[in-house]
């Protein structure tokens, strides 16, 4: 795909547009983000079709149906979508579902921009597959349009973005390039979210952040993922949360549970959350002290504390009842994951997460 990337990419759209051969557009949104889809299609002129702003969270198949039906009316030949990933996803829908072409102007860090992965949700389930046919053909990165992105909406959904480089890391087809980009993308998250806590108009920190995010989408787009990735999708898909706070919450207790069976992630995260390879912070292996590992999840956790971000499913709106309901479904159809899930040890993982205790990385 073409990328571009940088403070004021936005207003280059049309040079894409143009490269591209695409002359009547439709510029998909959320009802929040009218003003700055607007603006976009204002500055794309008569090669703007319309603005829908019909984007709703995990693609509901009644607005991918909309969707399609209005691009067929306006004549659209690409969809325009300008916003996060519930924005994205309802371009990949309308590549999918009427073989249109997305080109993507993302605004926030879920990264859903780099990947041909689409979901769907009818019924209370949500389907996802992969299909080269959604993949956007041109990205277009602007910092600027980050700036609005909420503090809360940040920290989460940079830790969204983060779980997809951890999965990544220890995913059954890693490469030494994506493992190399899921560090390089947890590092610069890492280093940035901070400092947009502190300053969101910082625009080299969210610079930053969305350099991160596109390594972090470009892993989840190359590798496949394990247990967090499912229990995700299956809390996401069936009880409606919230999807990056559901990541956040989610995280540390799956890098916690895998840990002991992925020492090479916890080698490339172990930099980037300050820790030293062993000593200090540290969780010893056995009464002997025979073997040690950074304890990559208790400071994921501390980090994602500090940021602001909820550490309790219970917080994003999970009933504790409901954890049998999650283990069954998640093991109905495991994905792949470097350590066998067993149900008791799921389900005391969930209850930790539900909960929100600290979690400590099982040692190896
Ligand atoms: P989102 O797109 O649902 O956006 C959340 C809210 O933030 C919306 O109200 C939106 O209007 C607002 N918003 C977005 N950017 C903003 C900005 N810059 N300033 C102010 N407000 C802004 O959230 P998300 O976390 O980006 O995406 C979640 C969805 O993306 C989920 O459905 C998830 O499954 C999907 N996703 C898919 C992939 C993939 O590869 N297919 C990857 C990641 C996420």
């Amino acid at each position: 795909m073409r990328v571009v990337f940088g403070v004021g990419a936005s207003e280059r759209v049309d040079q894409e547009l143009d490269a591209l051969g695409y002359d009547r557009v439709l510029v998909l949104c959320t009802p929040e983000q009218t003003a700055v889809a607007s603006s976009i299609s204002d500055a794309l002129g008569a090669r703007s079709v319309g603005v829908h702003p019909g984007a709703r969270m995990h693609v509901p198949v009644e607005s991918a149906d909309a969707a399609v039906d209005l691009a067929r009316e306006r004549g659209a030949d690409a969809c325009l979508a300008v916003g996060g990933g519930s924005t994205t996803g309802l371009g990949k829908a309308v590549a999918l579902r009427h073989h249109l072409p997305v080109v993507a102007v993302p605004t926030t860090y879920a990264g859903s921009e780099m990947t041909p992965i689409w979901g769907l949700t009818e019924g209370g389930t949500k389907t996802t597959g992969r299909d080269s046919a959604v993949l956007p053909r041109a990205v277009v990165y602007d910092p600027l349009l980050t700036l609005g992105l909420p503090v809360d909406l940040s920290v989460t959904s940079g830790l969204n973005a983060v779980a997809h480089a951890v999965e990544g890391l220890w995913a059954p087809n890693a490469s030494p390039i994506t493992s190399l980009m899921a560090a390089e993308g947890v590092r610069a998250l890492l280093a940035a979210l901070p400092r947009v806590v502190a300053a969101p108009d910082d625009v080299d920190a969210r610079s930053e952040a969305l350099r991160g995010a596109w390594l972090c989408g470009a892993v989840l787009g190359a590798t496949t993922m394990s247990l967090h990735h499912k229990l995700c999708h299956v809390l996401g898909g069936s009880w409606d949360l919230p999807h990056a706070a559901v990541h956040a919450a989610v995280l540390p207790h799956v890098l916690a549970f895998n840990a002991p069976a992925a020492p090479a992630a916890v080698a490339a995260l172990t930099p980037a959350l300050g820790l030293g390879s062993a000593g200090a912070g540290s969780v010893s292996g056995d009464a002997h002290g025979g073997s040690s590992a950074p304890d990559v999840a208790g400071a994921l956790w501390d980090l994602a504390r500090a940021l602001g971000a909820p550490t309790s499913l219970a917080d994003v709106g999970l009933p504790a009842d409901a954890v049998d309901e999650v283990v069954s479904r998640v093991l109905a159809a495991p994905y792949a994951n470097p350590r066998p899930v067993k149900a008791d040890a799921l389900a005391a993982l969930l209850r930790a997460a539900v909960a929100g205790t600290r979690p400590v990385t099982a040692a190896p």
